[in-house]
């Protein structure tokens, strides 16, 4: 669990300390940490789904770091782990005239989904949410293995 929240909050915190110096604006680090640290809150949905089914003892599932609960589902949501999401963000906050929060989010998140491919065996497409929606969120569609 202790790698789950910490492996993202590091580069998470320096880029927004980077953005936040150059663009002169504090609330940057809490925008980095956001996108680039809290989207694993996704998580929780799988893991419940997976708790609910019940189709393995609720010890099985070796609580939510273990990822066993994606096995039991046969599924990965992980909805927030799309880069669909990241041009999202950044168009969406260029639009309205805050660059600089489009740029702090989408970098902070696109770094996320990089370190999640460099620690994990995913298929290079496995982010693609609208890939995944279309396979039905197949776990094999994600995961090497
Ligand atoms: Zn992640």
């Amino acid at each position: 669990m202790l790698k789950l929240a910490l492996e993202h909050f590091p580069p998470s915190l320096i880029l927004g300390i980077i953005f936040g110096l150059y663009f002169e604006e504090r609330g940057l680090i809490i925008i980095a940490l956001l996108t680039g640290w809290l989207i694993d809150i996704d998580h929780i949905l799988d893991y419940f789904k997976a708790w609910k089914t019940n189709a393995f003892s609720k010890e099985a599932l070796e609580g939510i770091s273990s990822g066993k609960y994606f096995l039991v589902n046969s599924k990965a949501y992980i909805v927030l782990h799309a880069w669909e999401w990241i041009i999202i963000w950044f168009l969406g906050w260029s639009i309205i005239g805050r660059l600089d929060v489009g740029l702090t989010g989408a970098t902070a998140w696109a770094i996320h989904l990089f370190i999640d491919h460099l620690s994990y065996k995913l298929h290079w497409y496995a982010y693609f949410i609208t890939y995944r929606l279309l396979k039905g969120f197949d776990l094999r569609v994600v995961c090497k293995h």
